[in-house]
């Protein structure tokens, strides 16, 4: 059966400029895919953000989300403006707010091409009817893969040994430098990715422990991880790593009387979200020494300013926003939420919005 015209709208400059993968899964039921901001033309200095001018720059960017993160937000009014007369639109980390939904009537459901769903006013969106999809585990392996690299890269002094012989010294290792097998690593969250990383590290022979009030606490000891309360496994935890979604509940669920509660020789790694960490309760406990050392994949703010004291410190490991990310990844993300929207569009096109 053909639904057409239904418009489905990429409206995050941080996406893709090739919708060949949504393209596809969209033809099934006669909806058009729109690079919304690509095809824009209020966007007339697009080329001075460095966006590529042939097909075949466009063709090899499609691929490398990585290129996208020094293009700057994509504001409110822009995705009201690209969007309009979109059933569905498809989003990285534009902001999605209750005024967007407003200003859009046609928008029936909105997909994050993620798993954090926090800049989409979820609450908004149930009450106007609007179905808020995401791409759970899309991407739990590269993350924990990216958790231990952040681990390992801070357990063996990775950044002060390369600086060393870059500036032309020898460096030796600096004590104290623990082995892994001997350390515990504290995972606060316990879901897809929580589980991927707890598997690693127990391969690595470390002893895990995890705070999550939600998870079968039978179900950790099964497979090795003691469930703990969170100033516990603060307390005891040689590695804290967050695995946890950011809500009103969990943001800044890492503050100053957190940070104090952490061993002077343990080690902050954040992979999830930025705002879960108060990043200047951080940056003051490794100034003080209160905790050795983080390694970090987020931030409050993304890009991170050029200015953050994070960028000047030695005994900070940090990447770009950039934990969930494989050419696998990608690909299986975008088939995911191509499929979940069709579906949905498929289902419900006929449906009025509350
Ligand atoms: P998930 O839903 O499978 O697991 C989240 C877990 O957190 C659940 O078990 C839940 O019970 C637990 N939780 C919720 N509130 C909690 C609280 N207050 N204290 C402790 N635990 C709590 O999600 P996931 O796939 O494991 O992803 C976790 C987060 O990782 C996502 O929300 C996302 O923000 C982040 N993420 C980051 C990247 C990246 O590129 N760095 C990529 C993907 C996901």
């Amino acid at each position: 059966m053909s639904i057409a015209p239904l418009r489905v709208v990429i409206v995050d400059r941080h996406a893709w400029y090739l919708p060949e993968i949504e393209k596809e899964k969209f033809r099934r039921i006669g909806a058009e895919v729109v690079v919304g901001w690509a095809e824009t033309p209020s966007r007339p200095a697009a080329a001075d953000e460095g966006c590529p001018k042939t097909e075949e720059e466009r063709r090899r960017l499609s691929r490398l989300t990585s290129d996208y993160v020094s293009l700057a937000e994509t504001t409110e009014d822009e995705v009201i403006r690209m969007a309009r007369g979109a059933v569905a639109i498809l989003v990285v980390r534009a902001d999605i707010s209750a005024r967007v939904m407003d200003a859009l009537p046609d928008l029936r459901v909105i997909a994050r091409y993620g798993i954090g769903i926090d800049n989409i006013d979820v609450a908004a969106a149930q009450k106007r009817g609007i179905a808020v999809v995401n791409a759970p585990g899309f991407c739990a392996r590269e993350v924990a893969d990216h958790t231990m690299m952040l681990i390992l890269a801070l357990s063996r002094q990775l950044t002060y040994l390369q600086d060393g012989l870059r500036a032309g010294r020898w460096p030796r290792a600096v004590s104290p430098l623990r082995a892994l097998y001997s350390q515990t690593i504290g995972l606060i969250g316990f879901g897809g990715i929580g589980q991927e990383v707890a598997r690693r590290a127990a391969a690595f022979g470390m002893s895990v422990i995890t705070y999550d009030p939600f998870i079968d606490a039978v179900r950790a000891r099964e497979i090795g991880v003691t469930p703990v309360g969170l100033d516990d496994l603060l307390g005891r935890a040689d590695y804290v790593s967050l695995h946890l979604p950011l809500s009103a509940q969990t943001q800044h669920l890492i503050g100053e009387q957190q940070l104090a509660l952490m061993k002077p020789t343990a080690f902050l790694v954040n992979t999830s979200r930025g705002a879960l960490v108060d990043e200047c309760a951080l940056i003051a406990s490794l100034e003080s020494r209160t905790i050795a050392g983080a390694g970090l994949d987020v931030f409050e703010t993304e890009p991170l300013p050029t200015n953050s004291p994070l960028l000047k410190r030695s005994d900070v490991v940090l990447t770009s926003h950039i934990g969930g990310y494989s050419d696998e990844s990608a690909e299986h993300l975008r088939r995911m939420v191509a499929h979940t929207v069709a579906e949905l569009l498929a289902t419900c096109a006929g449906g009025a919005r509350q």
